[in-house]
């Protein structure tokens, strides 16, 4: 059994308790590995050397240049091992290692980008109204992270925030979803293997709601960058309101993916599976919310499940697979009780609608694709965050039905539309409510791009440039050049 030890100022220790927990591989339902338990003690210990590094150690020295170089090695360190981390990741989580291997491929670009970034954040000279004063600013790093990642896609979202966050020169301790640790220990080595001084990145493990107020309401901490549920946002940004943290909330999402019937349809019903059915719907911008116009509506139901029936389900490591298990347990039971309640409120039920077992699924935590029609927009299966491979289908007369219907939800991080209409695809990308908008395509990122939430889906950018700002704290700084000291009751 592999044993996972926590990494705090620059060693793998045990918790502090000395305790273990389990982590389960996904397509067996068995422990595949343990790792330490970390609790309160461990989050103080791991802060406080996060502090040592941003305030003491080498790091500080660093120029932006010098930061950016160690961001690069360790991009090549993770290209250079990007099998491994991905095999890794699809034990924690159960996602295809077709997926996983696409983003490790993909994430040594963000260490690269904003390790190109650092040493091109540039203050500014103000042209002041004022004689006799020399005035500019500086952008410094707000201090001491904690990033906080959600076990979908442990090492990806960690990229969103550790790139931008080194870039700036912050210090980070990392607490990874207590279902998905392992990935995040072994590239943890990799930082060390890069040069990284001890204390800049740390990581500690454990359960969230043990280590993660302690985490959050440290007072040593000055930002919280977020990824999870809207539910741990909330409480997150409670305890971050206490001690005047800054935050970034990445959270859910019920994403409204709409086709009107001018649409090119074979493209459009490929972009409606994979919205939904890639990583069997655990991604926080699956197009959970299918808007079809009435006059395709019935084709385009007929032809998407038709499709997704041929979805081979099974083992995550074959190539061959296209919809794995569900990552966790509790998952699966919310995603099977969601299953019931849209059963419930009379949403017609076009194909699946239960677990998955047996065959190349063996005891593994699967569930059918699923695809309900008939849905009304005010249903809980059109409004709730269901994080699986299930499927709302809703009807719409004409684009402003489709815009109310798409707008109507509390939730606003990614929207597509299908159209072949230049003048609708523009209409409809400026009036939709979400941090991102798709046209003819869904579910595409980039490092460069900038990547957040409207409404209830969060605050705050990842990727893109706008991201190194979330770290830096602005300076104004003034020097006398020459201005005449005057009567010192007198604001200058
Ligand atoms: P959770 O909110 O349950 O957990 C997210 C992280 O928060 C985990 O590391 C968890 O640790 C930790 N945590 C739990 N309680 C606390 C607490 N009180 N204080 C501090 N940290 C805590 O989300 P899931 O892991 O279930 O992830 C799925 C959710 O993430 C979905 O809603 C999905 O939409 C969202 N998501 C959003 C993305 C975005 O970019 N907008 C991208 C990917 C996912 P532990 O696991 O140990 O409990």
């Amino acid at each position: 059994m592999k044993k996972y030890q926590m990494y705090i100022d620059g060693k793998f220790v045990d918790a502090a308790s000395g305790k273990w927990f389990d982590s389960y591989y996904p397509f067996t339902g068995k422990v595949w590995a343990q790792v330490a338990q970390g609790d309160a003690q461990d989050a103080d210990r791991a802060v406080e050397a996060a502090h040592r590094a941003l305030t003491q150690g080498p790091w500080s020295q660093l120029t932006a240049s010098q930061r950016g170089l160690l961001m690069h090695k360790l991009g090549d360190l993770v290209a250079r091992d990007a099998r491994r981390l991905a095999e890794i990741e699809v034990q924690d989580n159960g996602k295809l290692i077709a997926e996983m291997q696409g983003q490790l491929n993909y994430i040594p670009q963000w260490y690269y980008y904003f390790g190109g970034l650092a040493d091109k954040i540039e203050g500014a000279v103000i042209p002041l109204d004022k004689k006799g004063y020399f005035n500019f600013t500086r952008h410094e790093p707000v201090g001491v992270v904690v990033a906080i990642t959600a076990w979908n896609s442990p090492l990806l979202l960690l990229a969103y925030k550790l790139a931008p966050a080194l870039a700036a020169g912050c210090t980070v301790v990392v607490k990874p979803s207590e279902f998905t640790s392992a990935s995040t220990l072994e590239f943890v080595k990799l930082v060390e293997e890069a040069g990284f001084p001890p204390g800049v990145v740390n990581v500690v493990t454990g359960f969230g709601k043990e280590v993660g107020p302690a985490l959050t309401g440290h007072p040593k901490v000055a930002k919280v960058s977020f990824t999870g549920s809207d539910a741990t946002g909330r409480a997150i940004n409670e305890a971050a309101a206490k001690t005047l943290k800054r935050v970034t909330m990445e959270l859910g999402g019920k994403s409204p993916n709409v086709v009107f019937a001018d649409a090119n349809i074979d493209d459009a019903i490929n972009g409606a599976v994979s919205g939904i059915f890639a990583a069997a719907g655990q991604t926080c911008i699956a197009g959970s919310r299918l808007l079809l116009q009435e006059s395709v509506h019935d084709q385009f139901v007929e032809r998407l499940t038709a499709l997704a029936k041929t979805a081979r389900m099974g083992d995550p490591m074959s190539m061959q697979t296209q919809i794995g298990p569900i990552a966790t347990q509790p998952q699966y039971q919310k995603v099977l009780g969601y299953i019931d309640i849209a059963k419930k409120e009379g949403a017609a039920l076009a194909m699946g609608g239960s677990a998955a077992a047996g065959g190349e699924c063996g005891e593994g935590w699967f569930v059918q694709p699923t695809v309900f029609t008939g849905v009304k927009n005010s249903m809980r299966i059109a409004q709730e965050e269901v994080f699986g491979p299930v499927l709302s289908v809703i009807k719409f007369k004409d684009e402003e039905e489709a815009l109310a219907i798409a707008n109507d939800v509390r939730f606003g991080l990614g929207a597509g539309v299908w159209t072949s209409d230049i003048g609708r695809a523009f209409r409809m990308s400026e009036r939709l409510q979400a941090g991102t908008v798709w046209v003819n395509t869904y579910r595409a990122v980039s490092y460069m791009s900038p990547f957040g939430g409207y409404k209830d889906s969060g605050f705050g950018k990842e990727n893109g440039i706008a991201a190194i700002r979330e770290y830096l704290q602005l300076k104004s700084v003034w020097i006398n050049t020459g201005a005449a000291t005057a009567n010192p009751f007198v604001m200058r």
